[in-house]
């Protein structure tokens, strides 16, 4: 009987929506291809497809997602509604990226049809990359539609809206807000709350979860649907093939796309296709033996790629192999893990993420993002392959109770194969390979803001990172950044050091058929609006406690660079924190250097937060300095922020103000309206993650 109520809870769960459809927006989505270059999947581009009303009518799909995405999140929900939509309500759903469409057409959008936003606000209440024209065109005054020429050219339109933000920025979830305005005032119809997830106080998924019941409720209302009984369907099709070999040159190998398969590498290089580039030079920036920063300098000569002083670099990480061994364990992978597939869509609108023919061992070590936190809906709909009854019970019960979730799983900060390890050793099996492809998200680039000057070194790219290595206490193992720890173990080896495998972790260092040998990284270059005045002889205030120092170590090298070519360079404030002088104070040698070219121009304050027993940080040297700061301001200066988004970037904002208010013999209010403008007119800047 026990096992009789444990199906019914299961079925009553899936039937609730934790059904764990999550997958990639590209799965679902009529979306661009990131591998459209390999050939393999259809591409959306073909003519007439950027009319949406059209490629839904023609698809026989009533429900679209748009997403508005950048790091891959808002794609994930995207495709994650779309199989909910589609599994426990009949809709015929896709997802769509926002880049693909064109929305002139919107006005035609029918009345028994929906389209829901799922929209990630960037930065300073920036849209994404990819929803930038579809925020223009929204935006415009007014937008010009097809056909009608009324007040209310949307009222056919029904929608649901989703905003990802963080609340640690100004413009809180300014994206979706915004949207839901301007489509009610264009005469359409919301269904359900305007959801707001919350990266800033970690509630995110959360969020999301809760969001989406009583939206749900109001769509059946709305559309007239009927909930049916989800079950599990998997979207993906998985052949093993007998007749390839990880040796045959159509199998890739964790090539991101058919040139490189082919060994034809080409421009340009972009998110959807990295340029392998040569480490120059590699060095350990700290002196203690168990922190971690590096500094490498990355060659793009030849590649096409150009960068200005302040841009960021996308670095494409490989999972350590520890991990993608123990993922491969625990899902019964192991002994076929050079095993070729093929995988195909069994929907028209699904999309394989990664190009196939493959391995299982090279789409889980180049692919798929294995280590990241767990969602709470996976471990529900995997509850349904539990090798047990007890662990299906256990899944279950970490599927449906958050505390219970957070207790046993998030809080120690296990990755998918741990979670679920510790709710039963395995091998899990049953777990078909389509479910974790669609559960786990793709590996996702890494961005580094660019720590040399261009006008220096055109042709190669500075990073510093801090090696990430969180000890949980108490849970028995460290959590090891991705990327991070890949990039120590391509410097140990460049640098011939004893230990090749750092913490135990060994990587494919040389890449898929050596294709990265002799210490190479696939990247890609992101421009930003983080940017010196085009006038040297402004000056400018920078604040970069940490690694949030890289950009300003371009910044400064740059204008010692313009002082040493006879510009007039203006004075040049950097405000630096870190522990002590002894351990991690970054680049301490170069700051003399760059005073030797600028003089008194340049003023490099250190704040060293665990030198004395009273805890010294970039906030208090700030404030010690309130008279230079604000006179500086008052002669244009340019002030910038890179760093911690959550503690110290706000503080500095509040600090700004009260240093404003005080100098300027202002009232506080009026000194926060004075920091907004400068936000607003730019001369404020942040690059905070
Ligand atoms: P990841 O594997 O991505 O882990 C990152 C964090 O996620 C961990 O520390 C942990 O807190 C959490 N996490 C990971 N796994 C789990 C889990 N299973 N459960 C719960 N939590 C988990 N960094 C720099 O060092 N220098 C820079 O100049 C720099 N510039 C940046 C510029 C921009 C615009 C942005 C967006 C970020 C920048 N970063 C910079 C941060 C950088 O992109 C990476 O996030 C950072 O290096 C960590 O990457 P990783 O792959 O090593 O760690």
């Amino acid at each position: 009987a026990q096992v009789d109520i444990l199906d019914v809870i299961v079925l009553v769960l899936l039937l609730l929506g934790s059904v764990a459809y999550f997958t990639k927006g590209t799965y679902w989505g009529v979306a661009k291809d990131p591998y459209a270059t390999s050939g393999l999947n259809g591409s959306a581009s073909k003519k007439g497809s950027r009319n949406i009303v059209e490629k839904m009518e023609e698809l026989g799909k009533n429900c679209v997602i748009f997403y508005g995405s950048q790091t891959g999140t808002a794609e994930d929900y995207a495709s994650r509604l779309a199989k909910e939509g589609h599994a426990r309500f009949g809709l015929s759903t896709m997802t769509a990226d926002l880049e693909d469409y064109d929305f002139d057409t919107l006005d035609t959008f029918p009345e028994d049809k929906v389209a829901f936003f799922v929209m990630a606000t960037y930065g300073e209440g920036e849209p994404t990359d990819n929803a930038v024209e579809f925020w223009e065109f929204i935006n415009g005054d007014p937008p010009s539609f097809s056909q009608a020429e009324e007040d209310q050219p949307l009222k056919n339109l029904k929608y649901v809206a989703f905003g990802l933000g963080n609340n640690t920025y100004e413009h809180y979830n300014l994206m979706v807000r915004n949207l839901d305005k301007q489509l009610t005032k264009l005469g359409a119809q919301r269904i359900g709350a305007a959801g707001e997830g919350d990266d800033g106080a970690g509630t995110m998924e959360e969020d999301f979860l809760s969001w989406k019941e009583p939206m749900w409720a109001a769509l059946t209302e709305a559309m007239g649907l009927e909930e049916r009984e989800a079950v599990y369907e998997p979207v993906f099709s998985v052949e093993e093939r007998e007749d390839l070999s990880p040796e045959s040159d159509t199998v890739y190998l964790g090539e991101p796309n058919k040139n490189h398969l082919e060994n034809m590498q080409k421009g340009p290089y972009n998110a959807h296709n990295p340029f392998i580039a040569p480490i120059a030079e590699s060095r350990e920036l700290f002196t203690v033996k168990d922190r971690n920063c590096l500094h490498m300098e990355i060659d793009i000569s030849g590649s096409g790629l150009s960068y200005t002083t302040g841009d960021h670099i996308a670095v494409w990480p490989t999972n350590a192999g520890l991990e993608v061994d123990r993922f491969l364990k625990t899902f019964a992978l192991s002994e076929k893990r050079d095993r070729v597939i093929t995988m195909k869509g069994l929907d028209p609108t699904a999309k394989v993420p990664f190009p196939t023919p493959t391995t299982y061992d090279a789409a889980v070590r180049y692919h798929m993002e294995i280590c990241a936190p767990v969602s709470r809906q996976f471990l529900a709909t995997l509850a349904a392959f539990a090798p047990t009854e007890e662990a299906k019970k256990e899944m279950v019960r970490l599927g449906s109770d958050a505390d219970y979730f957070k207790d046993k799983v998030s809080s120690h900060m296990l990755n998918i194969a741990q979670a679920v390890s510790a709710v039963h050793p395995g091998p899990w099996s049953a777990v078909p390979f389509s479910c974790l492809v669609e559960g786990i998200n793709k590996i996702q680039p890494r961005y580094y803001s660019i720590s040399s000057s261009s006008l220096v070194q055109p042709n190669k790219v500075s990073i510093t990172a801090v090696v990430e290595s969180i000890r949980i206490p108490g849970a028995g193992h460290v959590v090891k950044g991705v990327t991070t720890n890949y990039l120590l173990a391509l410097k140990q080896k460049q640098n011939g050091e004893p230990d090749p495998s750092p913490h135990g972790l060994t990587y494919a260092i040389n890449g898929p058929r050596n294709k990265y040998d002799g210490i190479h990284v696939p990247v890609h270059v992101r421009h930003s609006n983080f940017k010196l005045p085009s006038n040297p002889s402004k000056p400018v205030i920078m604040v970069g406690p940490g690694t949030g120092v890289a950009p300003f170590r371009g910044f400064v090298q740059e204008r010692a660079e313009l002082a040493k070519r006879g510009e007039d360079v203006g004075t040049t404030v950097l405000f630096y924190g870190c522990r002590r002088p002894t351990e991690d104070w970054l680049y301490k040698d170069e700051w003399e250097e760059y005073k030797k070219a600028l003089g008194d121009k340049l003023h490099v304050f250190n704040a060293f937060s665990r030198e004395t027993s009273r805890k010294v940080y970039v906030q208090h040297l700030i404030q010690q300095n309130a008279k230079l700061v604000n006179d500086l301001l008052q002669q244009k200066a340019n002030f910038y922020v890179c760093g911690d988004a959550s503690h110290m970037a706000r503080e500095v904002n509040d600090i700004l103000a009260q240093i404003i208010a005080a100098e300027r013999g202002i009232d506080e209010k009026k000194a926060e309206q004075v920091v907004k403008s400068m936000r607003s007119s730019g001369v404020y800047q942040e690059d905070v993650w």
